[in-house]
């Protein structure tokens, strides 16, 4: 466990501007060279006994249910890693009545374990990332989250040439729906961003995604 902040708004993809609590999950399976929640996973630049604790799924439920929430946001880090201790929390949040919304990469295929209880906002990195395409896109995982029925895509564009990579993409794996959102940690950059994505968001019939927490608080922590 990384934090647990809320109340706050859900800052981008298709709940933008809604009331959420958000439990942050630490550790992760890639190393994005623009990540903005490195504290849960670079244990090269921070320290991970003080970044990261364990939380019984009964305490985290417990500080959940303590700040009325209506939409719980499950974030990391890469939740999936821990998916099956991550399953009794979704499930006790669901039956509390709950929405649940699990942000992942797209290259951990958790099966058909939550389609129940949660929606999967799933958001695959492109190259802009710095990963090799080999260990960020999965395309197995891909179509069997899209076929799960509770994902919906969300990309961050970094640089023009993930957008060329992004209709490659879609069209090899008919990922849909989908958002995109410009990268950036201040709400200039979100702003100018956001200007080059519209053109390309009605050419090719993408949804088209602000980063509200980032306009709202830069990269302020818990928020
Ligand atoms: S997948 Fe997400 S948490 Fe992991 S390094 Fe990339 S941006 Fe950061």
């Amino acid at each position: 466990m990384a934090e647990l902040f809320g109340p706050t708004l859900q800052g981008e993809g298709p709940s933008t501007g809604q009331r959420a609590v958000f439990v942050r999950l630490s550790g992760c399976n890639l190393d994005c060279r623009w990540c903005d929640t490195p504290y849960t996973w670079d244990w090269t630049r921070f320290d991970q006994a003080a970044e990261s604790r364990e939380m019984s799924v009964e305490a985290v439920s417990s500080w959940v249910l303590s700040h009325d929430a209506d939409l719980v946001v499950i974030t990391g880090g890469e939740p999936l890693i821990q998916h099956r201790r991550l399953l009794p929390l979704v499930m006790a949040l669901h039956t509390a009545g709950c929405r649940v919304e699990i942000e992942t990469n797209g290259t951990v295929d958790p099966g058909s374990a939550f389609t129940a209880y949660a929606r999967l906002n799933v958001s695959p990195k492109l190259a802009g990332s710095g990963i090799p395409a080999d260990r960020r896109i999965r395309p197995d995982v891909l179509r069997a989250l899209c076929d799960s029925g509770v994902a919906i895509f969300k990309f961050v564009i970094s640089e023009p040439s993930d957008i060329a990579e992004l209709v490659e993409l879609q069209r090899q794996l008919d990922l849909s729906p989908v958002w995109v959102m410009p990268q950036g940690t201040d709400h200039q950059t979100v702003l100018a961003g956001i200007g080059t994505l519209v053109g390309p968001a009605l050419q090719h019939g993408w949804n088209l995604s602000s980063r509200l927490h980032v306009s709202l608080w830069g990269d302020e922590r818990g928020r």
